[in-house]
């Protein structure tokens, strides 16, 4: 499978593919354009895809409590 096909991650960017991102545990419906930044849909309790990336910046993780179940992103998996 060419990896440019796997959906890159609305709050890392890294392209894991996953509901649930293990780079930063960010869940998403792979719905893309669903997540306007500000819109909370219950994924992700009650987080924006806003506050995850801002999370991420500072934690790597999309919420801080998310910082010990994350990994880093494989080389495979950059944009
Ligand atoms: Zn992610």
């Amino acid at each position: 499978m060419d990896r440019l096909s796997i959906p890159r991650c609305p709050c890392c960017g890294y392209r894991t593919g996953c509901a649930t991102c293990p780079v930063c545990y960010w869940t998403h419906d792979g719905a893309a354009g669903r997540h306007s930044g500000t819109a909370v849909d219950g994924l992700n309790g009650e987080r924006t895809l806003d506050e995850a990336r801002l999370n991420y910046s500072i934690y790597g993780a999309s919420a801080r409590r998310y910082r010990d179940v994350v990994r880093p992103p494989r080389p495979d998996e950059h944009p």
